[in-house]
């Protein structure tokens, strides 16, 4: 049984995820570092364990309650305890909003925010045992109102839906130690951003590092660059 910090990350195979896993890792964080695919999972923990790293992998689809289910019964049976949500795992894309068909509209809600909010049901009671619990989603500014624009219907709106969650979440969860963020994390050179986008996924991944350490930070509020942004 460890005795340091537990973080669960999902979709942390690659990409910005993967780097939260790591820099959360480097910080003493127990990582249980989860993804879709056990294969693309469990290689990246061997490349984080080689590298002198504590994490583990844990399978985890975003679209499947009867995974989050397995996942959360988990971490209750070995654990027993958890400290850190990453909600992370996300579908880009989904066109303009009077052609993107139904089914992949709802597709990219099911991930984007239905798995978000049913796992965080799920986890919160373990983190009710944690001294300083805290839920981090993965936004965009895609998704704020003030900045709205064209295109990419489904992921906007599913990240406009993730925002208001956090308000919602971090308003019901109010007068616990738990506290719950979003954040952006800029335009990030990965496989969703395109290697012509400005950022590296360290500097994509630090403001969650942040919001889940930093001890005396708000709740209910949305980020980039450690600082509060407008919805
Ligand atoms: P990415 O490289 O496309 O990685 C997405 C991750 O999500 C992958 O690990 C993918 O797994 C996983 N995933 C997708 N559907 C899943 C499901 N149903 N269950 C479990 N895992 C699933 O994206 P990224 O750029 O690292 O983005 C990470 C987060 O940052 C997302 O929330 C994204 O919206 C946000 N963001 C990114 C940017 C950017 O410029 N990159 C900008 C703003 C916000 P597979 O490998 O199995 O597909």
């Amino acid at each position: 049984m460890t005795k340091k910090k537990i973080a669960v990350v999902t979709g942390a195979n690659r990409g910005i995820g993967k780097e939260i896993a790591r820099q959360l890792a480097l910080n003493n964080v127990f990582v249980i570092l989860t993804a879709r695919d056990p294969v693309k999972g469990q290689h990246s923990v061997d490349e984080l364990k080689s590298a002198g790293l504590d994490v583990e992998f844990q399978s985890l689809d975003m679209d499947s309650e009867e995974s989050m289910i397995r996942l959360a019964d988990y971490v209750q049976n070995q654990y027993g305890r958890l400290d850190i949500l990453i909600n992370n795992a996300a579908l880009g894309g989904g066109g303009d909003s009077l052609r993107v068909p139904m089914k992949e509209f709802r597709r990219t809600f099911e991930t984007n925010f239905f798995g978000p909010l049913r796992l965080s049901q799920l986890l919160v009671p373990l983190l009710r045992k944690s001294e300083s619990g805290r839920i981090i989603n993965i936004s965009s500014g895609m998704g704020a109102l003030n900045r709205m624009g064209g295109g990419d219907a489904a992921y906007r709106i599913s990240k406009t839906a993730l925002n208001s969650l956090t308000a919602v979440m971090a308003a019901d969860l109010s007068g616990t130690p738990i506290k719950v963020n979003t954040m952006c994390p800029g335009w990030v050179r990965t496989d969703m951003g395109g290697s012509s986008a400005p950022r590296s996924v360290e500097k994509g991944a630090e403001t969650a590092v942040w919001l889940a350490l930093e001890k005396n930070i708000p709740s209910g509020k949305f980020f980039r660059d450690k600082k509060i942004i407008d919805w």
